[in-house]
This record gives C-alpha cells, structure tokens and sequence, in this order.
C-alpha cells in the first residue's frame, strides 16, 4: 500500500467513524421497484376479485395488509390491526364486519409521541362486473387504490426497518369504503382510535402507479412522471411543505389548478377534513384512461416512477412527523368549514 492510498484509507476510516453514531440506513433506502411491483401483484391480482365492499376480496386484502404491518414491527392499537366496524355502527343492515386496517410507528420524543400524523390509502375498488364489455370482468384497482395500499405498506415497512425514526408517532391506516362513500375513513373519524385532538395532519396517498393523465381541464392526455399533485394544495401549509420534501426525492410536488380544489372532495382526506383535521390527497395527476376500468392491471403500473413517489411521500412523512409546528389551515374562505370543525376540535 502507497503511503498515499494510506492516507486515504485513514481518512476514510475516519469519516466512518465520525459518521459512525448516527449513520444509519434512511428510510428511503428501503424503498424500491421490485418490493412495489410485488404487493401490487398480490393485492391487485384476480384472486381478490376488485376488493368490492363488503367481499371476501376485501377481508384477504386486509389480512395481507394486517400481514405487512407485521412484518414492518408496526405497534397494535387495542392488540389488533384491525379496526371493526360493525354493521349496526355503519347504519347500513345486513352488511358484515368492514376493517380498517391499522397500526403505530411509535415516535421518540417524549412529548411528541403522543401526537400523530395519518397515512392513509384506500384498499378497497370496485369488485367486479358480469356485464363488462369484454371478457374480463374483474376490475383490479391496481392504480385505484393499490399502488396508495402498496405505498402505505412500503413506507411503514421502510419506517420500521430503519433506525431513523419521527418524533411524533405515525398511525398508518387503510380504509376500507371509499368507492361507496368514503365508509372507513368517515367511520375512523368517528371512532377515532388516537385521539383527533391530537392528530395533526393526514397525508392521503391516490392513485400513484401511473403517469399517462387525462388533464382535468380538457381530457387531454399529459405525462406526469416526476410530478405529484395534492388536493386542497393551498387550504393549508401542507402543500408548500410537501413540496420542500418532495425535492429530496426528485419529485415536483405541484398545484394543478384545474383539479386542486374538486378533487379535494374525492377521496378520504374529505372525511377528515370534515372532523377538522388538515389532511390531503397526493396522486401522480387525477384521471387516467385505466380509471375505474377493467384494466386497471398491476403489470402497466409504473414502477420506477412510483419509487421516486414513494421516497418523496416517506420524506414528507419524516419531515411532517418531527416538525414541532403541526400543520395549519389557511385563512382562505375555501377553508372555513374546516377551520370551525377545527376550532370545536381543539375546544374553540
Ligand atoms: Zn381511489
């Protein structure tokens, strides 16, 4: 060895050890194209049959979900993954138990711990339809909402393997319903499991397996790899913080004027804004051509793109969950339900 690729060497050591106490493997580390590609293949596969609500479909796609919670170490809420809700709570008879499925990342600052940021996707589609054009009667949902599932699952996964953990907690959930009404996340909301006094924000993951969009504004087809967009972009200062996490992954967390405000009422983070809590949607653009149709296949998601989401929505995990300032609501008309639910929330 040459004194000079010995001084090298030391100097390499040196960092390492420097490093040493705090370097750990990153969450986003643990994220990548085949761990998606593979539970997207199950929860979207033709054995679940679309994941209709209620259907056996369903309850395989939250036992597998149950499953992976597992796996990533996630803490039990009342010593289960589920959160049942019978059908006389649903005001809907005749309909069996739904779950949500749920579980904790437990943070590490003494107080912050006890407050809770929300990750959230909905497991359930469509089911199928006999009457289909065509031969396939199956209607996967593999963008709407497995590619969501999958990032909930790949985030809490990532999260519970590394040594870097948030210093509040995060409740991962996903819902069951959303296709009939957004069922499990307005159940949640009102049997909350942690309470929503102390939930500071939710972070809804859509439909973000896909790139080729129809634009909101004239049906034309847009590319949106590398952008993300949130619903509801300006009603709170979760939008511009999504945007500072989403650099760190490569992703362009933007405002799609067209949409940012209709497609706040269209999926889970609605429920939970009407309780008060600010929460929204991120989806890789809105409608593709694949939406709510049967062939909304696992094997044409794009997986590539959807690691780099993936990343970009586990920074924003990280960097909602140690942020001491919770979230907020914008003082914009659009807002004042939410802001008054808020207020009652919070004894106002
Ligand atoms: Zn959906």
């Amino acid at each position: 060895m040459s004194s000079r690729s010995l001084l090298i060497a030391s100097a390499l050591v040196a960092t390492l050890v420097a490093g040493g106490a705090t370097q750990q493997a990153h969450p986003s580390e643990f994220v990548d194209e085949n761990l998606l590609r593979g539970h997207l293949s199950f929860i979207a596969s033709d054995a679940l049959e679309g994941r209709a609500t209620p259907s056996k479909g369903l309850d395989m796609a939250a036992e597998y979900i149950a499953a992976q919670f597992r796996t990533a170490g996630l803490e039990e809420v009342n010593e289960s993954y589920f959160q049942l809700a019978p059908a006389h709570r649903l005001n809907r008879e005749g309909m069996p138990v739904l779950k949500n499925v749920v579980g904790i990342l437990r943070g590490t600052d003494p107080v912050l711990k006890d407050t809770y940021l929300l990750v959230t996707a909905h497991y359930d589609h469509i089911g199928m339809n006999p009457n289909a054009p065509g031969d396939d009667k199956i209607f996967n949902g593999a963008n709407d909402d497995g590619s969501g599932t999958v990032g909930v699952i790949a985030i809490a996964q990532a999260m519970g393997r590394s040594k870097v953990r948030p210093k509040r907690s995060v409740l991962f959930m996903c819902v069951f319903g959303e296709e009939r009404g957004m069922q499990g996340s307005t159940f949640y909301g009102q049997n909350p499991l942690v309470p929503l006094m102390k939930t500071v924000g939710m972070l809804n993951i859509e439909m973000i397996g896909r790139t080729n969009k129809e634009s909101a504004k004239n049906g034309q087809l847009e590319d949106w790899t590398g952008r993300l967009g949130v619903t509801g972009f300006d009603y709170s200062d979760m939008g511009s913080r999504l945007v500072a996490s989403g650099k760190k992954a490569g992703i362009d967390v933007v405002m799609d004027p067209d949409a940012s405000g209709p497609f706040f009422m269209r999926s889970d983070n609605r429920a939970m804004a009407g309780f008060g809590i600010p929460a929204h949607t991120v989806s890789v653009g809105y409608e593709d051509p694949e939406y709510h149709q049967a062939n909304d296949h696992w094997e044409t998601i794009n997986y590539a793109n959807m690691a780099k989401v993936v990343r970009a929505l586990m920074y924003a995990t990280l960097d909602l969950a140690n942020d001491p300032v919770e979230p907020k609501w914008a003082d914009i008309p659009a807002t004042q339900r939410y802001r008054e639910a808020w207020a009652k929330l919070h004894g106002g």
